[in-house]
């Protein structure tokens, strides 16, 4: 009787023993996620509070205002800036100055009402149109919230040449520091309505990508700390 007891006694000790390695075990894999989840959260934060570096130096510009006018420069204040846009010009071998004078033209050609803050020429000069301030006429539904920058290009594929696209990367590294924004807010013409603009970034996506990085690059490389905003 005491044997057949004392055993009965030993097969619930050896069940609570089970459950008790059992709980232990779900304990520890518990903690176990719950520091990892931790450890993400902590590496999260220590990125976000990596300090954002601003490319201060504004490239060469040469700024060459349109009149205002309804067609190409309506003088609407440009409330807030959320992205910047990329475009082409569609105009193969067409220069910045003569885009720009296109732009001016529509003034009096009411041809259509189009411009652009930017335009980046094939040899790397940088013809501003329209002060920051204000809306253009190149992005649709994104007038309102962005600046928008044209691209020359000498042949029908319109990839830039590369004394263009260094120049646009410069531009773009400095319109994002001024803007407080990142290159998450670089975007394509294409991005906004599906138009094949800038065919080049349309059409190669990894060339985008690339775009993107070397911008990220460039402010890595030529920027330097910003204060606290
Ligand atoms: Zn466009």
């Amino acid at each position: 009787m005491t044997k057949k007891r004392r055993r009965k006694f030993s097969k619930r000790q050896k069940k609570q023993l089970m459950l008790e390695v059992l709980i232990l075990f779900l304990a520890t894999v518990g903690a176990i996620t719950l520091l990892a989840l931790l450890g993400k959260g902590v590496a999260t934060v220590i990125s976000e509070h990596r300090p954002r570096k601003v490319v201060s130096e504004q490239p060469e510009l040469d700024v060459e205002l349109l009149s205002i006018n309804k067609y190409s420069r309506p003088g609407t204040v440009l409330k807030e800036v959320n992205a910047i846009v990329i475009h082409y010009t569609a105009n193969p071998g067409s220069t910045a100055m003569q885009n720009r004078n296109y732009f001016e033209g529509l003034k009096d050609s009411h041809e259509t009402m189009v411009s652009s803050h930017f335009i980046v020429g094939l040899e790397g000069e940088i013809v501003q149109c329209i002060p920051t301030a204000e809306i253009s006429y190149a992005s649709n539904d994104r007038n309102n919230d962005t600046i928008a920058i044209e691209c020359c290009h000498m042949g029908e594929d319109g990839k830039f040449e590369p004394a263009t696209y260094d120049s646009l990367v410069q531009l773009t590294a400095f319109l994002l520091g001024k803007f407080d924004l990142t290159t998450e807010d670089l975007i394509r013409h294409y991005d906004v309505t599906g138009k094949m603009c800038p065919k080049y970034y349309v059409d190669h996506e990894d060339a985008w990508e690339q775009f993107k990085k070397d911008v990220a690059d460039y402010i890595d490389q030529h920027g330097t700390v910003a204060e606290d905003r």
